[in-house]
């Protein structure tokens, strides 16, 4: 390590937060187009300018810094994001891209020279906190969201998406995909706090993405007879929170036994009051496993489950495939080749890792070889105030970071 790069880290780092964080709940809130976003691209572009680095924005409000000639194509592109979810933590986002920078700062300390383009990046509106739809930056430009679609994005306030980028500088009709962009880029790597206890369980400082897991949304209506709750027999009833329940309890079995992850986090009840039998439990299910299969049979497991109970119950069950994200593979060149670098150059043994939370990489590993590195984060929380990482842990991430860059665009 190069004596300024825990320093540099560390400076970044503290600049960057207090911005949007909420001083009651100490979480972030830094959603897309917002005054705090702003500040946080301000900041941005602030050590873009610093560093004697390329700044531009891109035709969907992406922000890149960039160190020799983008023209020259084959660029190997490093970044994140800086928005947050509503209290996220401090880490998801900025720590891939204030690593970023402090590895380019070490880089330049190891006199490193450059023989291919380089670019730090940091995508809009990631979370999808404000708009309901993840990564829009990096979808947009990637053709995988249309212009329409977009405009037709609408807030929790009633702001449409077009008018929100209006008024925070940008054009929102000059929004969409950007190939031309993408050709230019060889390799993108997004180094990310990890959101699970993988490497804290196996002792690892930093792993490497292997996938990211498939997973989806899944509707449950169950419709039974609204009823008084004090004057309506136990045998009378058909109450369809009996059987949600149960699917709650079966979705959890079936997850346990698949090595995969449902949820039930959300709920609509009809009539909801206290005194009164339900008539509607709508209940959402998000699951998550390690290939297609598994996530069939547990998806399927508990399908079967909430049918049997609605059955037992005389209630009424409709089940809709909100939204289906299949497997995302990251590129098995890219991430071979980093394996090799850290383990070659800095001597380490790097665990390869499958994520179930989906990333800006995964959006772009459909147009260009993307990898992920992830940083140990040993409470596992994430999308929380107590997301963590410690110090030590993101100076590890940042020289990892640096070898992998310096192995990709320093031959
Ligand atoms: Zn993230």
């Amino acid at each position: 390590m190069t004596q300024d790069t825990g320093g540099s880290f560390h400076q970044m780092w503290r600049e960057l937060l207090p911005l949007g964080r909420h001083p009651d709940s100490g979480g972030y809130r830094r959603f897309a187009w917002s005054g705090v976003d702003g500040d946080c691209r301000a900041w941005f572009e602030d050590q873009a300018t610093a560093r004697g680095l390329r700044f531009e924005v891109d035709r969907n409000g992406n922000q890149w810094a960039w160190l020799g000639d983008p023209a020259e194509g084959d660029a190997v592109v490093t970044g994140s994001h800086l928005d947050s979810v509503p209290d996220g933590g401090a880490f998801d986002g900025p720590l891939g891209v204030v690593s970023a920078f402090a590895a380019l700062d070490e880089l330049r300390g190891r006199n490193a020279r450059f023989d291919r383009p380089l670019a730090i990046v940091n995508f809009g509106d990631e979370e999808g906190a404000r708009f309901g739809l993840a990564c829009v930056g990096s979808r947009l430009t990637a053709g995988r969201l249309t212009r329409e679609q977009a405009h037709r994005l609408t807030d929790g306030d009633g702001v449409t998406l077009p008018r929100a980028m209006e008024a925070a500088g940008y054009d929102p009709d000059a929004i969409g995909p950007d190939p031309e962009r993408l050709a230019r880029i060889g390799a993108f790597v997004e180094l990310h706090v990890e959101q699970g206890r993988a490497l804290d369980l196996s002792g690892d400082r930093v792993g490497i993405a292997s996938a990211i897991w498939p997973h989806g949304r899944w509707r449950f209506d169950f419709r039974g007879e609204a009823n008084h709750a004090g004057t309506t027999r136990l045998a009378d009833r058909r109450d369809p929170m009996l059987s949600y329940a149960e699917t709650v309890l079966a979705a959890r079995r079936e997850a346990e036994l698949a090595g995969a992850v449902a949820t039930f986090g959300k709920i609509a009840v009809e009539p909801n009051g206290v005194n009164a039998i339900p008539s509607l439990v709508r209940g959402w299910l998000d699951s998550r496993a390690e290939d297609q299969t598994s996530l069939d049979t547990v998806v399927g497991g508990i399908e079967k489950a909430a049918r049997s109970y609605a059955d037992a119950h005389g209630v009424d069950l409709d089940i809709v495939r909100e939204s289906f994200t299949p497997v995302v593979e990251f590129d098995h060149a890219l991430r071979d080749e980093l394996a090799r670098i850290l383990g070659t150059d800095a001597g380490l043994t790097v665990p390869v890792l499958g994520t179930g939370a989906g990333h800006d990489a995964g959006i772009l590993s459909g147009s260009i070889p993307t990898a992920m590195l992830f940083v140990r984060n040993p409470t596992g929380v994430s999308h929380s105030p107590a997301e963590s990482a410690s110090e030590d842990d993101c100076v590890a991430g940042v020289l990892a970071l640096a070898d992998v860059l310096e192995g990709l665009a320093c031959r």
